[in-house]
């Protein structure tokens, strides 16, 4: 039997005149994703796109798998293609969804004509299905409103598919029908899922990180590298950056009093971060801050933070409480990663009194001890560039 899965684009209907661009992104960004699976075919058709296999050896669990990731899709159905007579649809219907007839004990058909030469309309096809299928599973009873399962019809233009239940997509815009923007990540819980949250909206990736060698090692750099290809999965391919960030933590260590130290610290990867964000064309910054989660996320303190950079910031987390945030970290499989401990620079020289009030002159009066600009190039030359799939 054949397998096809139909996709359902959920916000997509809604975006009228620009619905054909952005179908043609969803189609081009699953391509991407199915590329290690096999070859598919791609046929667009009435709010719906189907993705047929090209090859018989592609393991249909795998492409569901990584499409169930893939942003801009509401919804998946892996379905079984019948010829157009209703002898076929019957047969494959029984043939196809037997199993699961027999799992559960209630069910109602649901048919969708698309084609509208097709003989049988839709209520017909519902209730000669129906009995079809009481014949074949005599403990089966109809249930229209609450079926434990839902067997779908539906007669398109060239075939007919049928279907059980479908599975939730990850919902969301396709990823790069909303620009791109630069997500400042660090080995914690937090940015990765800011990042996710990001990419959900239909934001292209760019990543930035921030390592300051001795002080933080190798291998915190490949948890980071770890977690990039967790979020990968759902965003696509991350052009990452990593800049050696030493040498203006130790400027700040040395030149600016201590309660300032995160606050400066944190504007200068702002000020670097937007410098390899506007090369590559992002138009925002990405961050994993949370109102009142440490001291240099005060209100206050964000206020400075923003100060530093022409770029809107998005803080996807902002509202969020920690428990919230650690919730989404576990649906997309980082917190495991995130909670391992390797040091940050974010955790190198931490003052032990932190000003939770910042003022921004204060802020500027201090920084005037650093030679910025070069300490910003020097740092924006440093930065290392992979890209991570
Ligand atoms: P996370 O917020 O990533 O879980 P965290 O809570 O330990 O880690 P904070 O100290 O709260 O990190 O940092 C706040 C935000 O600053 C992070 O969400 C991230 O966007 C950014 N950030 C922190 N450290 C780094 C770094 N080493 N490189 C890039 N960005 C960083
Ligand atoms: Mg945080």
């Amino acid at each position: 039997m054949k397998e096809i899965i139909l996709i359902k684009n959920g916000e997509l209907v809604l975006k009228g005149l620009n619905r054909n661009t952005f179908e043609d992104i969803l189609i081009k960004n699953m391509k991407k994703a199915l590329k290690g699976i096999g070859e598919f075919q791609f046929t667009k058709s009435q709010s719906t796109i189907m993705v047929e296999p090209l090859d018989d050896d592609i393991d249909l669990d795998d492409a569901v798998d990584v499409l169930k990731k893939v942003f801009g899709i509401a919804a998946l159905s892996r379905a079984v293609v019948a010829e157009k007579n209703f002898d076929d649809i019957k047969k494959k219907t029984l043939e196809y969804l037997n199993e699961r007839l027999d799992e559960v004990s209630t069910f109602k058909v649901n048919a969708k004509r698309s084609d509208k030469k097709f003989e049988m309309k839709s209520p017909e096809i519902c209730r000669e299905m129906g009995a079809c299928i009481l014949s074949a599973h005599h403990h089966l009873k109809v249930d229209v409103h609450n079926p434990e399962l839902t067997v779908t019809v539906e007669v398109r233009d060239r075939f007919a598919f049928i279907h059980g239940d479908s599975i939730k997509g990850a919902g969301g815009m396709p990823v790069s029908t909303s620009g791109r923007g630069a997500i400042l990540i660090s080995g914690g819980i937090d940015s990765p899922v800011a990042a996710y949250m990001m990419a959900k909206r239909g934001i292209e990736l760019v990543a930035v990180h921030f390592a300051s060698p001795p002080f933080t090692t190798e291998l915190a750099e490949q948890k980071v590298m770890d977690l990039l290809r967790k979020v990968a999965a759902y965003s696509g391919p991350i052009t990452t950056y990593v800049v050696h960030f030493t040498e203006l933590q130790e400027a700040i260590r040395d030149k600016c009093p201590e309660v300032y130290f995160t606050i400066i610290m944190r504007r200068y990867m702002m000020k670097i971060a937007e410098k390899l964000a506007v090369h590559q064309k992002c138009s925002a910054l990405i961050t994993g801050e949370s109102v009142g989660q440490v001291a240099s996320q005060t209100i206050y303190a964000l206020g400075c933070t923003d100060q530093a950079t022409a770029l809107p910031v998005f803080r996807p987390c902002i509202g969020m409480d920690k428990d919230e945030i650690i919730k989404i970290s576990r649906e997309i499989d980082t917190f495991e990663t995130s909670i391992l401990p390797y040091e940050d620079c974010c955790t190198v020289f931490t003052p032990k009194h932190p000003k939770t009030r910042p003022q921004i002159e204060d802020i500027l009066k201090a920084e005037e001890a650093l030679d910025s600009e070069a300490l910003i190039e020097r740092a924006v030359n440093s930065a290392r560039k992979t890209v991570i799939h």
